[in-house]
């Protein structure tokens, strides 16, 4: 497995780090917990020393069950980062007092990385006037927490003003190739490295979409003189960046673990591992993608929950897939079972709340509507 240095902070992390938030789950939702403790254990086992959580993962699960699955020795071999949103920070004692449940839960006496969730520039004023960060400094200096980040979405300008204005150990951020001239942009990863902040990759697969391709996508990467899988051509893409120290895969099968630990461990995965060429036929990639995928859903999942049960990113997911593959039929049948659980697009009520959620300012009304005209119908 491939280390890197993580910022100022004298830590060295595995390259690949599991995001905790794509755990396998049962058919009503909640995380198989044995599936998902063996997943874990066997990502600490074999090299993986970065684990992703947060307060509200798994409907709260996601904590307790990393802790769950950690607890002993191999809490011992990892980093643990996870995250407060500001949303659950009604005053300093609720802070300090989601910190302890977490540790908790977590079963551990400190936090190797404690983030404050998803800080965009519509709340970083908030943080800023309510010396939350102060808090967070009284947790380090107590050893409950060892370093301070946050997670982020939004442009390089709020970025800039957020990340120079503390002096932050770490920052989470959106990066792949479909990402040069969105989010925080390769602007933002070099400034994190000036700066000396850990830097960590989400979404490098843009909630999986870089898994796979259209017809037009495949057949670049099939003329392209050097064959490698899509999954590696996207890590590899993140991981050439030196200022990155670890990228996060929320892995839901063992198979798609051992696939990603393989990628990770090979030693040209490093700084600079793409050629000019390489780097060419992903921009073409981008091209491709981008002529097709028309709703930029990630599935973080922020607009949810929606008051009318509305399952935004699932129903947003069908619809990008059927573009990407130009297949309506398959999206159209699983879009059905979304509207047998009441959860389809046409229980909108256009309320607008999620709207205001969302980090890739998408239009989820508008498109709510396009989506369900496409794949609404299915009988069987
Ligand atoms: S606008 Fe529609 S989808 Fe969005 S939260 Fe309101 S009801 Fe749900
Ligand atoms: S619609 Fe926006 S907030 Fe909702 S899952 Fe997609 S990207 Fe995230």
């Amino acid at each position: 497995m491939q280390k890197r240095h993580y910022g100022k902070t004298g830590y060295d992390v595995s390259l690949l780090g599991m995001g905790c938030m794509r755990l396998p789950r049962l058919a009503d939702g909640t995380v198989h917990r044995e599936k998902a403790y063996e997943l874990i254990r066997y990502a600490v086992d074999h090299g993986v020393s970065y684990f992703d959580s947060a307060y509200g993962y798994h409907n709260r699960a996601s904590e307790e069950i990393l802790g769950e699955a950690v607890e002993g020795e191999r809490r011992k071999k990892i980093k643990i980062a996870t995250k407060q949103p500001l949303g659950v920070m009604t005053d300093q004692a609720a802070i300090r007092k989601n910190l302890e449940n977490t540790l908790k839960k977590l079963r551990t006496d400190y936090l190797d990385v404690y983030l404050i969730h998803g800080i965009g520039a519509g709340i970083w004023p908030e943080i800023k006037e309510r010396a939350i960060l102060k808090e967070y400094e009284k947790f380090r200096e107590e050893g409950l927490i060892k370093a301070i980040g946050f997670s982020y979405h939004g442009n390089y300008d709020s970025f800039h003003e957020i990340l120079t204005s503390y002096n932050w150990d770490m920052c989470q951020v959106q990066h792949n190739f479909l990402d040069t001239d969105r989010e925080v942009t390769a602007k933002g990863l070099e400034l994190a490295g000036e700066r000396g902040v850990a830097l960590v990759i989400m979404e490098p697969l843009r909630g999986g979409n870089l898994a796979a391709g259209s017809k037009a996508v495949n057949q670049i990467y099939a003329d392209a003189p050097v064959k490698r899988p899509p999954v590696e051509w996207a890590f590899r893409y993140v991981a050439g960046f030196p200022q990155v120290s670890t990228v996060l895969s929320g892995m839901t099968t063992l198979e798609q673990l051992k696939e990603n630990i393989e990628i990770f461990s090979k030693p040209d995965m490093l700084p600079g591992n793409l050629s000019n060429a390489d780097l060419a036929m992903l921009a073409q990639i981008k091209q491709a993608y981008e002529s097709v995928v028309t709703i930029p859903c990630t599935s973080c999942e922020y607009c949810l929950p929606c008051p009318q049960n509305v399952q935004i990113p699932a129903v947003f997911q069908r619809y990008n897939t059927a573009m990407m593959f130009e297949n309506f039929e398959p999206s159209k049948r699983t879009y059905m079972f979304l509207t047998r659980g009441g959860t389809d697009a046409s229980n909108c009520a256009e309320c607008g709340t999620c709207e205001t959620k969302c980090p890739q300012n998408i239009p989820i009304i508008k498109h709510l509507k396009t989506v369900h005209e496409a794949l609404s119908g299915w009988v069987e």
